[in-house]
C-alpha cells in the first residue's frame, strides 16, 4: 500500500481516487472548489451526457488520430460499458438518445446524480476528500515528484495523480495553471488553445439572435480563392455576438485556428449541395411550379424571419414568381440557400469553450497506466492531456477512461 494524492476532483481524479482506494491504496483527494464535480454537475446543460454508445472503435474514430491511438488501451480496459454499469450500481439509471448520447434517466439535476454517485464510491472506497484546497506548486525533479503545495502546507507522497482538468470555464475551479508547473518540470506541453465554443463573429446578426439554421453544414474558408479547410453538417443558431449550436461548436477549433493564420470566412449551406445542382433544381421548378415566389422557395430553405431580410439585401423582389426571376436573382437564390456569408470570425474564448484543446503532450504519458515517462510517481490524467473529443458524451469518457488508467496504480 502506498500512499497516493489525487489532485482534481472532477471526472478523472474522481474515478482515479476510487480506483486506487479500491486497491488498498491510501488516497487523498485535494479538490479546489468548495465541492466536487463542479464542472460535471454543468455538464450537459445540467443533464450530463455521461457517454456515447458504441463498441470501443466507434467512440475512439470521433478524436483525432493520435488521441484514438493513445486512448484505445485505457478505453478498451474501462469503456462506456464499466462506466454505464458502475453508476447503474450507485443508482443511477440512464438512457440512449437518438444520436448516440448517454444520459442519467431525465429529471432535474441529473448532472447532480452522476457527482452524488461518483462522490458515494469515492468516500466508500475510504478515499480523504478534502475540498477548498487548491494546490499552488509541485516540488521534485525527475524521476521523483516528491510533494506538492496547498497554500502553505507542504503535502508529500508516494504517487501523485493530476487530474486538473483544461482552462475552460474557469470559474469551475479549472485555470489551467498545471500546465505551467509541468512545463517547468521539463513535461512537453501544448498551449492551452479554445475549442468547442461559439464562434463570435467580424459582423454578428443580434436581430437574429435565437434563430437556428437547420439540416445544414456550416463551412469554413480561407486565403485567396476562399479555399475550402473544413465543414459540420449540424444546425447552428445566431446569438448576439455571434453563432452557437452545435455545427459551430465543433468548427470553433478550426475557426480560430485559421483566423490566426489569416484572413477566414464562414457560410452555411442550407442546402448542403453544389450551387450547379441547385441551380439546375430550380430552373426545373420554375417551370414545373412558375407561379410559385421567390420568397415561398427560399422559405424551404431558410427560417421565415430571414427570408425577406435575406431577399432585401440580395436586391430580389419577394413578390417575384419562380418564372420571372432573373439568371442574376436566380443565382441570388442559390447563393442564399447553398452559402449564406457569416463573414469573418473574431476570436473564440477560451474561457467559454466545453473543453481546452491542448494540455501535456501525449506522447510524454504511458497510455496504459498514464504515467508520465522519465517519472517514478507521477501520472496524469483527463482534460489536463492534450485530448479533445467532440460534444457528444467523448470528453467525459475519455477523463473516465484515463482516471481509470491513472488509478490502477
Ligand atoms: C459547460 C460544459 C458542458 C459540458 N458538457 C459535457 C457533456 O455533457 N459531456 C461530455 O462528455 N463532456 C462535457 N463537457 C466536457 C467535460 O465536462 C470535461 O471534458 C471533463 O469534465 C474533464 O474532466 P477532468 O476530470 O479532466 O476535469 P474537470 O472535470 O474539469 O475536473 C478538474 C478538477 O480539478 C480541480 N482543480 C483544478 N486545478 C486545481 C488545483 N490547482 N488544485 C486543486 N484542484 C484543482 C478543478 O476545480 C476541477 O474540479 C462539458 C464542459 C463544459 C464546460
Amino acid at each position: 500500500m502506498s500512499n497516493v494524492i489525487v489532485v482534481g476532483g472532477g471526472a478523472a481524479g474522481l474515478v482515479a481516487a476510487w480506483r486506487a482506494a479500491s486497491q488498498g491504496h491510501a488516497v487523498t483527494l485535494l479538490e479546489a472548489n468548495g465541492r466536487l464535480g463542479v464542472k460535471l454537475r454543468i455538464s450537459g446543460g445540467g443533464k450530463c451526457n455521461i457517454t456515447h454508445e458504441g463498441p470501443p472503435k466507434a467512440l475512439l474514430a470521433a478524436f483525432s488520430k493520435d488521441q484514438a491511438r493513445f486512448l484505445r488501451p485505457s478505453l478498451h480496459a474501462f469503456d462506456n460499458g464499466a462506466v454505464l454499469d458502475l453508476l447503474r450500481r450507485e443508482g443511477v439509471e440512464t438512457y440512449v438518445r437518438d444520436n448516440g448520447r448517454v444520459f442519467p434517466q431525465d429529471r432535474p439535476g441529473s448532472a447532480a446524480a452522476v457527482v452524488s454517485a461518483f462522490e458515494t464510491l469515492v468516500r466508500r472506497a475510504g478515499v480523504d476528500v478534502r475540498t477548498g484546497a487548491r494546490v499552488v506548486a509541485l516540488e521534485g525533479e525527475a524521476p521523483r515528484l516528491l510533494a506538492l503545495r496547498v497554500g502553505e502546507a507542504r503535502i508529500a507522497a508516494d504517487a501523485f495523480i493530476l487530474a486538473t482538468g483544461g482552462a475552460s470555464y474557469p470559474e469551475t475551479g479549472t485555470r489551467g495553471e498545471a500546465l505551467g508547473w509541468l512545463k517547468g518540470l521539463g513535461l512537453p506541453v501544448r498551449p492551452w488553445f479554445p475549442a468547442l465554443a461559439p464562434i463570435p463573429l467580424l459582423r454578428p446578426r443580434p436581430a437574429w439572435e435565437g434563430v437556428a439554421l437547420r439540416g445544414g453544414e456550416l463551412r469554413l474558408s480561407a486565403g485567396p480563392g476562399s479555399r475550402r479547410l473544413e465543414s459540420f453538417a449540424g444546425d447552428i443558431l445566431f446569438t448576439r455576438a455571434g453563432i452557437s449550436g452545435p455545427a459551430a461548436l465543433e468548427l470553433s477549433q478550426a475557426a480560430e485556428r485559421a483566423r490566426r493564420q489569416g484572413a477566414a470566412w464562414l457560410g452555411y449551406a442550407s442546402i448542403p449541395d453544389t450551387p450547379e445542382n441547385v441551380d439546375a433544381a430550380l430552373v426545373a421548378e420554375s417551370r414545373s411550379n412558375p407561379r410559385l415566389l421567390a420568397a415561398t422557395w427560399l422559405q424551404r430553405h431558410l427560417p421565415e424571419r430571414l427570408v425577406d431580410p435575406l431577399l432585401q439585401e440580395a436586391g430580389v423582389d419577394r413578390a417575384l414568381m419562380l418564372k420571372d426571376l432573373s439568371k442574376a436573382a436566380r443565382r441570388a437564390l442559390v447563393d442564399l440557400a447553398t452559402a449564406l456569408p457569416l463573414g469573418a470570425p473574431q476570436p473564440v474564448s477560451l474561457a467559454r469553450g466545453e473543453v481546452a484543446a491542448g494540455g501535456v503532450d501525449l506522447s510524454a504519458v504511458d497510455p496504459r497506466t498514464m504515467a508520465v515517462r522519465g517519472w517514478d510517481n507521477l501520472r496524469i490524467c483527463g482534460e489536463l492531456l492534450d485530448l479533445d473529443g467532440p460534444v457528444g458524451g467523448y470528453n467525459l469518457q475519455a477523463a473516465f477512461s484515463t482516471g481509470h488508467a491513472a488509478g490502477t496504480i
